[in-house]
């Protein structure tokens, strides 16, 4: 960004109470804010006690030699005890943990006994292979019960899990097994995609063949295709793990023991080895999972469509719900398989309660149509979340409207693989919310928008999103680089945490997500967010996603170049393209106004469902492409670009 700060252009005035009843019951009421506010840290304190503890904390943070926070210290627990055994001891060993579906329709359920005693099995399995508390484990996997196992296998051994997106190539995989030099790798032979056996075993084979300070390869059998076989160093799931006794006595750890490092998706540059410790982040990811979604463990049933290879899917699959002891649905495969209506039919097969998906899912159920959720009977669902992503205000209302019938409230989390659980977001008996912004930190939570010179902006104003003060689930470090951790954030604003993400106040305070701060553009002297361009694309009726980016432009600085897909029934034409320009015109103002409009059948994303919006400047300005290794399909760059007419 310029020394400007970020124009405010977008005025989203729709408001939405919540529901009645809700909030009589809701977990957690307005009272946390003020309660957090004058303690912060006792506040914190108070959460850790939601966990079990070998042996309770004295001491809440210790900040003595920042940004390198240490919280809890002195404490000492099990993770995977917390997640596992403590429910069955405390009666509700009958209830189910996971109700997995399959992407051919096979489906179990495992209830926290059963759970148990597979994690248990597990951990003594890694034990046998050598495994030592403090080691690193690589996992890579679909989205099986047995993903969700091997995480809490490592847990209880203290030892720290590496989990790879099973999307990601042998190479991506091979750099993250070496950086974190794991001995073991836990991956299967394959998992459904797209209504066929996908095989992830060929590039771990791969990738070992590059690393090979792999000792271990622990297989799970989930489709039966054929595998090739090093007997010294391949052993099966079924084999190791099921012969072992289903006793194991969990042993606590310190609280800053390392749970896991999680490469960050690599939306841009080198992937960083994101650490995560033991009490901090167990406190934040159960007390967020209960406060958020207001989760009630008896009656709710909870569904993140998220991937275990994201953070979302180790903090709200595994360490948030599990911690919390509810009873979630776990679903392996796309929402187009075999059909458009699969989510829905997961959401009434097994009465759902809370939904958390992303607002890549959410626009591309819009662009197939409201006729589909309507078939399935959605009365189940009580709470819906956003995360990932800005939630453009239009996709807000679709999803509360459609998914929602008018009724649920929609929760727009903001958090980042860094920070380990959700930092900002409403409160869905408490917040009366506002399509499109994530509104207000959560109770025990500092974060705010300050402008280059780090002074705060006032209400109404842009800039960058920041967080003031320590929280549990920080990162501690950057795997290996305490440096890079240094200066990626810490260093743009004295004490202060930069997220990297532009953000705006609105005339409450409340704050509004602007998209990457790179991704920002400038023109003619104004700081103007994609988010608030393509928010106001999606909301002219015949436009299903938008993606903006600005192009160099000799008159201009940057001129507003618009990718836009388009609604099923809208017809691509020159009257259309004039519309829309208009449009976001009367929506934002002149300067807004795109200069070239180009609708597209689809948009380069990230594997974890982002617009990768570098690869659109790179189409707009004529250039080279950049690195497209993490696209999911990298062939849609090849239509997009067989697309643009040459530049006027
Ligand atoms: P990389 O850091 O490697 O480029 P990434 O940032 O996509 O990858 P994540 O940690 O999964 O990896 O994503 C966090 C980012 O996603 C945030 O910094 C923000 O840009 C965006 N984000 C997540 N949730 C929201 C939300 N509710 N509103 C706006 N933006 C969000
Ligand atoms: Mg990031």
């Amino acid at each position: 960004m310029s020394n400007e700060s970020l124009a405010n252009l977008l005025k989203e005035e729709r408001r939405f109470a919540p529901p009645a009843d809700l909030a009589a019951n809701a977990n957690v009421t307005a009272e946390a804010y003020e309660q957090a506010k004058a303690d912060r840290l006792g506040f914190w304190a108070e959460q850790a006690r939601r966990l079990t503890w070998a042996k309770e904390p004295t001491e809440t943070l210790d900040w003595s030699n920042p940004p390198f926070a240490k919280w809890f210290a002195d404490g000492e627990l099990n993770v995977a005890y917390n997640c596992v055994d403590r429910h069955v001891e405390a009666g509700h060993g009958d209830r189910v943990a996971i109700h997995f579906e399959g992407e051919p329709g096979d489906s179990r359920s495992l209830t926290y006994a059963e759970l148990k005693d597979e994690v248990s099995r597990a951990a003594n399995a890694l034990l046998e292979l050598g495994v030592q508390k403090g080691d690193r484990v690589a996992v890579y996997m679909p989205m099986i019960p047995e993903t969700a196992i091997a995480m809490l296998a490592c847990a209880r051994i203290g030892a720290a899990h590496s989990v790879v997106f099973g999307g990601f190539s042998a190479d991506a995989l091979a750099t993250r097994i070496q950086d974190a030099d794991a001995r073991v790798v836990i991956t299967s032979d394959g998992g459904y995609r797209r209504g066929k056996p996908s095989a992830l075993k060929p590039a771990v084979d791969e990738a070992v063949a590059k690393a090979d300070n792999v000792e271990h390869v622990l297989v799970v059998r989930r489709t039966g295709q054929d595998v090739a076989w090093s007997d010294e160093r391949d052993v099966w799931w079924h084999d190791l793990v099921g012969r072992q006794s289903a006793e194991h006595t969990p042993e606590a750890f310190g609280a800053e023991h390392p749970l896991f490092i999680l490469y960050t998706s690599g939306t841009t540059g080198k992937p960083k080895g994101i650490l995560h410790t033991s009490g901090g982040y167990l406190t934040q990811t159960a007390y967020t999972h209960h406060a958020v979604f207001d989760l009630k463990p008896e009656t709710d049933v909870y569904w993140c469509t998220a991937d275990v290879g994201w953070v979302t899917g180790h903090s709200y699959i595994v360490y948030g719900p599990l911690a919390n002891g509810a009873t979630q649905v776990m679903y392996e495969g796309t929402p187009d398989t075999p059909h458009q209506g699969r989510f829905w039919e997961i959401v009434q097969k097994y009465g759902v309660t809370i939904l958390y998906t992303a607002p890549t899912a959410i626009r591309t159920f819009m662009k197939w149509g409201d006729d589909i959720p309507a078939k399935f009977d959605l009365s189940s669902l009580r709470v819906l979340g956003s995360v990932g992503e800005p939630i453009n205000p239009e996709a807000w209302i679709w999803y509360r409207k459609n998914i929602g019938a008018d009724r649920t409230p929609v929760v727009d989390t903001w958090w980042q693989t860094e920070t380990g659980a959700m930092m900002i977001s409403p409160l869905p008996g408490v917040t009366e919310a506002k399509p499109g912004s994530a509104q207000r930190p959560l109770p025990g939570i500092s974060a705010t928008v300050v402008d280059d010179e780090a002074n705060e902006v006032p209400n109404g104003g842009g800039g960058y999103l920041v967080l003031t003060e320590p929280w549990p689930s920080m990162l501690r470090t950057i795997w290996g680089d305490d440096q890079r951790f240094l200066d990626t954030y810490w260093s743009r604003f004295e004490g202060k945490y930069f997220a990297g993400d532009g953000a705006k106040k609105d005339d409450d305070g409340d704050i509004w997500l602007l998209g990457r701060v790179d991704d920002v553009m400038l023109v003619s002297g104004h700081n103007i967010s994609t988010t608030e361009v393509e928010s106001a694309l999606v909301s002219h009726p015949s436009v299903a996603e938008a993606a903006v980016v600005g192009a160099a432009d000799e008159t201009t600085g940057q001129a507003i170049v618009a990718f836009v897909i388009l609604r099923g029934s809208a017809a691509e034409s020159e009257g259309l393209v004039d519309e829309l320009r208009n449009h976001v015109g009367a929506t934002l103002g002149p300067i807004a106004k795109p200069k070239r409009i180009l609708p597209v059948a689809e948009l380069p994303k990230t594997r974890s469902g982002k617009i990768m919006r570098r690869l659109l400047r790179d189409v707009a300005e004529n250039r080279q492409l950049g690195d497209v290794t993490t696209l999911t399909d990298s062939t849609v760059m090849d239509l997009i670009q067989a697309k643009l007419p040459a530049a006027p």
